[in-house]
């Protein structure tokens, strides 16, 4: 069966309040399954970030630019909507855990109510990142942490540089 080229792009959402590497797995791993990956930055309405929607944007394109087929973009759409307006059908997520299962199935089945042609596609998490959260990661910066095994050095700098700059962020 022929495949549109509809199928060959997917979008991989997410607030990325920092990119980690449980993110870049996903991205690694989709954009050898896809001829194009966009990756979508998004925001949280319910809480302050740590870093801005440009330095997310900024940040994620940094650690992914040796990708060449990844493309990264700000969205603060409908993310069905941002899927259609990338040239889209396909929605990329990782699942971590069991309770991130329940979370994702109602939002995979919400999407596909509003529309019916984007299918949602799970990635299971490597066993290495599982447990990596960006909250937790913030967490882990606010007290000092190590966060050589959980983000780039590029992402790691920027925190730090975060923190000293403004204290109270996190
Ligand atoms: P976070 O929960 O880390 O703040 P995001 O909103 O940025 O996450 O997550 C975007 C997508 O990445 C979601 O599909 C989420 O399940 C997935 N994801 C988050 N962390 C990981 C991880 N460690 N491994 C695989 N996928 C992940």
């Amino acid at each position: 069966m022929a495949h549109s080229p509809l199928h060959r792009v997917a979008v991989y959402t997410g607030v990325f309040d920092p990119v980690h590497f449980g993110h870049l797995d996903v991205i690694q791993r989709g954009s050898r399954l896809f001829e194009r990956l966009v990756v979508g930055v998004g925001i949280n309405p319910d809480k302050k970030s740590f870093f801005t929607l440009d330095e997310r944007v900024q940040l994620v394109r940094d650690v992914t630019a040796s990708i060449a087929n990844v493309e990264v973009r700000p969205f603060a759409d409908l993310a069905v909507r941002f899927v259609r307006e990338a040239g889209a059908r396909i929605m990329l997520r990782g699942l971590r855990t069991l309770s991130d299962m329940e979370n994702e199935f109602s939002m995979s089945l919400t999407n596909s109510t509003l529309d019916p042609e984007i299918e949602t596609v799970f990635l299971m998490a490597s066993e290495v990142y599982s447990h990596l959260s960006s909250t937790l990661i913030r967490q882990i910066a606010a007290l000092h942490g190590e966060l050589d095994k959980f983000v780039p050095p590029k992402i790691k700098s920027a925190m730090i540089q975060r923190l000293q700059q403004h204290p109270d962020t996190g």
